[in-house]
């Protein structure tokens, strides 16, 4: 099985890109094995900070790495919170102190007017001064709930309706919310990059 490291400790994104990657015979070995602890996120755009965290393990290890950055974005909060959804309610706080903190944020706010969607920037780089680095994109849209709703998924999952489904992305299987969601969006694209690059053949 060919294997990728996956610059990521987030336990929830590793579960979900681990079931993408291994429909393709791709072993996704997270960084924590080589003790990497997370970059510092300084960049402005989802893909700056792709890029930060994937050069970051790159760099450590010496390996070709793979890097998501994400976020949600609701539009009657002007796209917040976006690429800080992971220190909107401080640096540290949980997912509950989020989620808090986003249904704080559009009390009152009807149901018309809670659209958001989740992003996904995933990059691959060959070595850590790639100057070639493929990036892949996806968007989920959907929008936010009143209240939280289902039992899956991770960070704000429960709060996030899925357009069509009329259900939480929490509320999704594991496999289904991989077929539709923003990351597996990104990821299966990403891996058609990386099968069509000839140098890399995986
Ligand atoms: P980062 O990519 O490490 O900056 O973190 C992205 C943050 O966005 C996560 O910590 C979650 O709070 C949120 N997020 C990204 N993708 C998802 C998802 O699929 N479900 C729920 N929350 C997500």
């Amino acid at each position: 099985m060919k294997k990728v490291l996956i610059a990521s400790n987030n336990s929830g994104k590793l579960r979900e890109i681990e079931a993408i990657l291994s429909v393709y015979g791709i072993s996704a070995i997270p960084q924590s094995a080589y003790e990497i602890g997370d970059a510092d996120e300084t960049g402005l755009t989802f893909v700056e900070n792709a890029l930060i965290k994937a050069r970051h393990a790159a760099t450590l290890t010496g390996l070709p790495a793979i890097a998501d950055d994400s976020g949600l974005s609701v539009d009657a909060l002007d796209g917040a919170p976006g690429v800080f959804s992971a220190r909107y309610a401080g640096v540290g706080a949980g997912t509950v102190a989020h989620n808090k903190k986003l249904l704080s944020a559009l009390e009152g706010v009807p149901r018309a007017q809670r659209t958001a969607h989740f992003r996904c920037v995933m990059v691959f780089l060959r070595q850590p001064f790639d100057p070639n680095p493929l990036i892949a994109e996806g968007r989920w849209p959907g929008r936010i709930l009143e209240e939280a709703s289902g039992e899956g998924g991770f960070g704000y999952d429960p709060l996030f309706e899925v357009d069509g489904l009329l259900v939480s992305a929490a509320s999704l299987s594991p496999r289904v919310k991989n077929q539709q969601s923003h990351r597996g969006q990104a990821l299966r694209q990403l891996v058609d990059l990386i099968r069509a690059d000839p140098f890399l053949g995986l």
